[in-house]
């Protein structure tokens, strides 16, 4: 295991376990858990948020910014962008920057389900976000685009960083999680979402979904962040990963 990592702790602010429930308990009941429990921790994270989260929970983005998080981009309605037209994908991009931007400057996205096709890019940058995190390690997509960037040299005008494990990871038994997490290099992105702190485990959901949700996914989260800390782990937000903004701040 690498010495003091650099880890980056975001969240996905959306609707429940989308494409399956679409209700909002996770930022009703899950997300001033979650907020609680960084507080607790001494935690600066990033909120990938949708556009309509931000429209009806004004006040769970409000609450975020002012405990000092980075507020970044998830969309507008966590559609997935491989269906979209150009102008639908554009259209989504724009809008949630705009209803967010009220809050808190943002230039950090996130496409929902990690998945955003290669010809996009320019909707992201155009829209002044110029840090990407739709790659995921676990993915080959990530590894394909790594290749191309490097050949066409795309990486100029924007910031890739790709999370490091899918979100459920955290909720597994603490040795088996423990061991994964430990071999992560460095930036570390770890990834959760409000939904993931309320008990899902009776719906009709996916097993990787549901399982050990609520109390015992909150219990699993402080445990990895109290081990990140007890390995030295500097806690950073996606913005401090990109030298576009980190430049010309101040
Ligand atoms: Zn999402």
């Amino acid at each position: 295991m690498s010495a003091s990592p650099a880890v980056a702790f975001t969240v996905d602010l959306e609707p429940d376990c989308p494409p399956f429930l679409w209700g909002w308990r996770g930022v009703e009941e899950g997300m001033p858990r979650l907020l609680s429990l960084l507080r607790e921790e001494r935690v600066r994270a990033t909120f990938f948020t949708t556009g309509d989260s931000a429209r009806r929970y004004p006040g769970a983005v409000r609450a975020l910014v002012a405990d000092g998080h980075e507020l970044a981009c998830h969309g507008m309605s966590h559609r997935a962008f491989p269906d979209l037209s150009r102008d639908e994908a554009r259209a989504e991009i724009d809008e949630s920057a705009e209803i967010l931007r009220a809050f808190a400057p943002v230039t950090s996205f996130r496409a929902p389900y990690l998945r955003f096709p290669e010809q996009y890019v320019d909707l992201i940058l155009d829209a002044g976000l110029t840090l990407d995190s739709s790659h995921a390690k676990y993915k080959l997509a990530y590894w394909r685009t790594r290749r191309a960037d490097a050949s066409r040299q795309q990486t100029r005008a924007l910031t890739r960083v790709p999370a490091s494990m899918t979100s459920s990871v955290l909720r597994l038994p603490r040795f088996v999680r423990h061991l994964i997490l430990d071999a992560l290099s460095s930036p570390v992105v770890l990834f959760v979402h409000p939904w993931e702190f309320v008990d899902l485990t009776h719906e009709h959901l996916r097993y990787d979904c549901r399982f050990r949700t609520g109390e015992p996914a909150l219990a699993c989260v402080r445990e990895v962040l109290q081990r990140f800390a007890g390995r030295g782990a500097r806690w950073i937000t996606m913005r401090e990963l990109d030298p576009r903004v980190t430049h010309t701040a101040a």
